[in-house]
Parts: structure tokens; C-alpha cells; sequence
């Protein structure tokens, strides 16, 4: 490991201007000056932001790539969700590691060789589709469905008979509902791409849907896709990029690393250890999760965490943080009264918000107050509950919108 660092910050000042420059900005002109792995929360952090600016400034790739586009192997792209598009390309070595990484990954869910499993992933832009070719690593029978297609979902389930299923927490969620307590045959439910499947409420409706175990894993587009994945003991997912990328563990509001510990919990910054084409490092993953260090019951002794939210969703309530998935994990403790789709509707735009925050639930009105106070109870913040019908919240084949700002002043 301390060899592959080293030769990894040689390429960042070899071939990365962005890396160069900002590493001679703070103080460190050389790979001598940078130092060992140990000395790493010395070194400036990388944000999206900047990574989106070095290409809008350096097309098509940025500054920060290490290539030449002519050594791209693969070229993906962000959804834009947050911003402005941003490409990222691969070398054939990048595209390697990301398929081994997300053979372990799937692994670590229980796929084996021989089994069928339906995906609802994209194939492309996205790096969800880079997972695809993990499944053929496995052994497994691939059964790509793509987005927008429930009754194929469907028909491939009772058609092909597959042993496992695997989308996002939202989309499970809403296939699980049109199932109607039918019998899928599935042993397991593979979940990922947004927070939601590491919440005990929500899981325990998609088990119960679906009459499978759910597993959780979670990837990040400029570092690897399906970098984490659960394993039979579903204790958090387990990191599956030991001796490829770094991870570290940071206040996101001190900006500290953190010790790695039990129970810890942090934001997940990480640096590539051999990524070629664009190397990230202390990149801020704005993923916020809890972690775990010591040795899983299933044996493994690699990292795990458990998702809390992304920093990018949250929104701050008179000095409180709130993520709004785990609103959504405390609205889900009322099942069978409500759904479990909530919507957060903020008064007004950005992240300061004034209680109560305004939350509609799908359920039972008479359960109002009942919600509101253990919201309060729970994550210490006021909200004003809204109950609105079952089924008249939008449910998406993606990503659930949680927070809706349709009502905010402009
Ligand atoms: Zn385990």
C-alpha cells in the first residue's frame, strides 16, 4: 500500500496539472514533500465543485484527468442532478479494477455463479451501468430490464425466475407496492444508488413485499461504482476497494479526520491509489455515513458503514441537521398507518430552514401529532405534519425526490 500511494502522488504531479497546482498551492512541491499515507489529512481535500470547474475550464476532460482523452477506455457521465454534467473517463486498467470491485461487491451480497439476477440499471451514460459487467465477472445470467419499464420488471420475475433483483430503494419500493403480496420466488433484493436501504423500517416493508432479504450497496460515479456491499449478515456494507482507494473519515463541519472506530460517524472522503485516468485525491463524497471497524460476524474484517444521508440533501433546522431519509425512517415507523413515502416542503429555498419544517405523509390523519412529536423525540427538530392519501405522492423509477421546494417563497 505504501508504494502504490507514493507512486500515485508521482503521476498527480507528473500528469495532473490541477493536482500539481493545487498541491504546490498548499505548501508541497514535490512527492518527497507530500510524504507517506500516514501524513495524508495534511493534504487539501477536493470538492465536486472544483472538479466541474477544471473542466469547464479544460475541456472536455478537466485539468485534474492524468491522460490523454486518446488513452480513455470508457467515457461516463454524472446525471447533472447537482450541476452541470461531468464526464469521467476510464483506462482500460480503471475499467478492471471498477469490474473486480463490483464482483466483490454482488459477492458479498450472496450472488453466485449460476444464478439469475434482473437489473433495472442503465446501461449508460450513468456508472451504475459499469456494474453490469460484474455480474458476468460472478458467473451469474445477467438479465438487464433498463429504467422505465415496470411490467418488463415484472415479467422477467415470473418468467425467468430469478434469484435476485437489484435497483434502487425507491424503485423497490414501488415495484413492491404493484406486487401486491404475489409471490416473486427471489431470494434477495439488492438495493443501491441513493440512501434508504439501510433504514430498518423501510427494509423490513421490502422484505416483507418481496418475501426476500434486502442487501444494500452503495457506490460513488468519480471514485467506483458498487465500491460497498452488505453481506449475509446485513450489518452495513462492507468496503470492497482495499489496496485501490483510501478511505478517510471526516468532521464535515471541523473538516478533521476522525479516528476509525466503532461507531463513528462522519463524512467518507477518498483517494484513488492507482486510478489513471482521473485520480481523485481527499475527494469530499458528501456521504455521511456510520462506521464500523471491528470484525463482522461473517468473518470479513474490512470496513463497513451504514448510510445516514448525503450532506447535499441536508437541511439545517435552528442548528439541527436533518437528512431527509432519516425523516423518512421515523415517518416509516407508523406502518401500516402510513405508506412510507414522505415529502419535505420547505417554506423557503436553501439549507437554513425555520421550524416547524413542513413534512407530508401518506397515512392516516389522525396520526398527525403523533408523528410530528416523535420527529421531535427522534431527530430533535419541530415539523408541522401534513397527512395527504396513500398513493398520491409522486413514486419514481429512479430516485425518490424526498425535499420539494414547489412551496417555497421565492
Ligand atoms: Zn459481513
Amino acid at each position: 500500500m505504501p508504494v502504490t500511494y507514493r507512486r500515485q502522488i508521482e503521476r498527480l504531479f507528473a500528469h495532473s496539472a490541477f493536482y500539481r497546482e493545487k498541491l504546490r498551492a498548499a505548501g508541497f512541491d514535490s512527492p518527497d514533500a507530500v510524504g507517506s499515507i500516514e501524513n495524508i489529512a495534511a493534504l487539501p481535500f477536493t470538492e465536486k465543485d472544483e472538479l466541474r470547474k477544471s473542466q469547464a475550464e479544460h475541456p472536455p476532460l478537466g485539468s485534474h484527468a492524468a491522460i490523454d482523452i486518446s488513452q480513455a477506455a470508457r467515457i461516463y457521465s454524472t446525471s447533472g442532478t447537482s450541476g452541470t454534467p461531468l464526464y469521467i473517463p476510464l483506462t482500460r486498467s480503471d475499467v478492471d479494477d471498477w469490474r473486480g470491485i463490483g464482483r466483490d461487491t454482488y459477492s458479498k451480497n450472496g450472488l453466485k455463479a449460476g444464478e439469475r439476477v434482473v437489473t433495472t440499471y442503465g446501461a449508460g451514460p450513468f456508472v451504475a451501468g459499469a456494474s453490469l459487467a460484474a455480474f458476468e465477472a460472478i458467473g451469474c445470467a445477467h438479465i438487464p430490464v433498463g429504467v422505465g419499464n415496470t411490467q418488463k420488471v415484472l415479467d422477467a420475475l415470473k418468467q425467468l425466475s430469478p434469484q435476485a433483483l437489484a435497483c434502487t430503494p425507491s424503485y423497490a419500493m414501488y415495484l413492491g407496492e404493484k406486487l401486491c403480496g404475489a409471490r416473486t420466488g427471489l431470494d434477495r433484493v439488492i438495493v443501491g444508488g441513493e440512501p434508504g436501504g439501510g433504514e430498518e423500517t423501510f427494509r423490513g416493508k421490502l422484505e416483507a413485499a418481496f418475501g426476500a432479504r434486502v442487501y444494500e450497496i452503495m457506490g460513488i460515479g468519480d471514485v467506483a461504482a458498487s465500491l460497498w456491499g452488505e453481506c449475509e449478515a446485513q450489518a452495513g456494507m462492507h468496503f470492497s476497494g482495499e489496496g485501490i482507494i483510501h478511505v478517510e473519515l471526516i468532521d464535515p463541519d471541523t473538516e478533521k479526520a476522525m479516528e476509525l472506530k466503532d461507531g463513528a460517524s462522519g463524512e467518507l472522503v477518498y483517494t484513488h491509489l492507482r486510478r489513471e485516468a482521473a485520480p481523485l485525491l481527499r475527494f469530499r463524497s458528501r456521504d455521511h455515513v456510520r462506521i464500523w471497524v471491528s470484525a463482522c460476524s461473517c468473518g470479513r474484517t474490512s470496513l463497513r458503514v451504514r448510510c445516514i444521508g448525503r450532506t447535499d440533501d441536508m437541511l439545517i433546522v435552528r442548528g439541527v441537521n436533518v437528512f431527509p431519509s432519516a425523516v423518512r425512517e421515523v415517518v416509516a415507523r407508523f406502518q401500516p398507518s402510513v405508506t412510507g413515502a414522505i415529502q419535505i416542503r420547505p417554506k423557503r429555498r436553501g439549507v437554513k430552514q425555520d421550524p416547524p419544517l413542513p413534512i407530508v405523509v401518506e397515512g392516516d390523519a389522525a396520526l398527525t401529532e403523533a408523528i410530528a412529536k416523535e420527529i421531535r423525540n427522534t431527530l430533535l427538530f419541530s415539523a408541522e405534519v401534513r397527512l395527504v392519501k396513500p398513493q398520491s405522492l409522486p413514486r419514481s423509477e429512479y430516485k425518490s425526490k424526498l425535499v420539494d421546494y414547489s412551496e417555497a417563497a421565492q
